[in-house]
């Protein structure tokens, strides 16, 4: 019956279309300028409103378009079909590096993304993804929301007009696929790799040259022989890229993404003018897409990575301790410099070392001892 209702109203709202909601609230802000009105009347419950949500992702790619897909229709379900959000993949509206800029402008209502993609505009934003040897998923969530993660995001956030939320998470990533081995940090000298954010600068320390390019030109590069080694996610999104077909060896741990953070942001002057409960919503719908990720993550990845070794013949190692020993020292390096670059990214910078020296600390004699212990 709900569901009923709910495709209903959304089909309802498809049929009358964006503009004539952009008609409803241009008409309701002019009749806030024009009286004197102390209060906005109150949301009576019945109108209905269509966003958009622009994405970095290909259309439904599993985990990262789909966690885009599942977070929209959390919002469609939850308001009872108030506000529905059409979800637009990379390249669909706008090309996936833009998304940004196009919510900041309003091109978009919200965005689906990654914030290290964004340095160019932050440099703190780099934290709210990943840092390299940093927090792990359920650290990264325990500094968000119980650590002022969160109200240092939107501080970050509030010069380009945007909100942000936390909506996914990979857990540990995969350190990539390479078409050469690595058995020592000279091998690294040279490479050519996708690899974006803060790891991209390390990779550069240690010699190579780090290339940022979106999900979808990953494939043919790596096949052409324009890079020569990529990171992407974990076994679930690589098997899906059929990178396996690309590069012959899978190397472990992601150092670089121990828990990257899937990020929501939403034009704040369309986020203030909805009422308080969808407000809520679409706040808290991204917290349940945030915990979704992380846990369909950790189901799906080993299935996939039994089929990339079983099936595709992938060959799987582990970095040598030694490169990542180099790559930790470095990393403790760039990480420092990226927070001496402005007062907000050492703020930033600050909280979120506090926070690893605590989380750390319990996770060793919690976790750590715990997984030890059963293996
Ligand atoms: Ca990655």
């Amino acid at each position: 019956m709900e569901r009923r209702g709910f495709i209903k109203n959304a089909a309802v709202t498809a049929l009358l279309g964006g503009s004539v909601a952009a008609c409803d609230k241009a008409e309701q802000s002019t009749q806030e300028v024009s009286t004197s009105a102390p209060e906005p009347a109150p949301a009576t419950g019945s109108e209905t409103m269509e966003w958009k949500m622009v994405t970095t992702w290909p259309k439904n790619f599993p985990g990262l378009g789909t966690g885009a897909n599942h977070l929209a229709k959390l919002i469609g379900e939850m308001s009872g079909g108030r506000l529905t959000v059409k979800v637009y993949g990379a390249g669909e509206l706008v090309p996936a590096f833009e998304i940004f800029d196009a919510v900041s402008q309003g091109t978009a209502e919200m965005g689906h993304g990654a914030a290290y993609y964004w340095k160019g505009k932050s440099e703190a934003a780099q934290f709210f993804t990943a840092v390299p040897f940093g927090l792990t998923g359920q650290e990264m969530n325990s500094w968000l929301y119980h650590g002022n993660g969160m109200e240092l995001w939107a501080e970050v956030y509030a010069p380009f007009g945007l909100v942000p939320t936390a909506a996914g998470n990979t857990g540990v990533q995969m350190g990539g696929w390479f078409n050469k081995e690595i058995n020592s940090v000279a091998d690294l000298e040279g490479l050519k790799m996708r690899i974006p954010g803060l790891g991209g600068e390390v990779l550069k320390r240690a010699g190579g040259t780090p290339v940022s390019l979106p999900g979808g030109e990953i494939f043919p590069s790596l096949q052409s022989g324009a890079i020569d080694a990529t990171e992407w996610v974990g076994p679930y999104n690589d098997l899906a890229f059929g990178l396996y077909k690309a590069a012959k060896h899978y190397y472990y741990p992601g150092w670089h993404e121990p828990g990257s953070t899937m990020e929501c942001f939403i034009n704040r002057d369309a986020f203030r003018a909805l009422p308080d409960d969808l407000q809520s919503i679409v706040t808290n719908a991204s917290r349940v897409a945030n915990q979704d990720m992380l846990a369909e993550y950790t189901a799906r990845n080993n299935q996939a990575l039994k089929s990339l070794v079983e099936e595709h013949r992938v060959d799987l190692r582990k970095f040598p301790n030694e490169v990542l020993a180099k790559l930790k020292a470095i990393s403790d390096e760039v990480v420092a410099e990226a927070a001496a670059k402005d007062p907000l990214s050492r703020k930033v910078y600050e909280s979120f070392v506090s926070f690893r020296d605590q989380a750390k600390a319990w996770h060793d004699i919690s976790e750590r001892a715990y997984m030890n212990a059963r293996s």
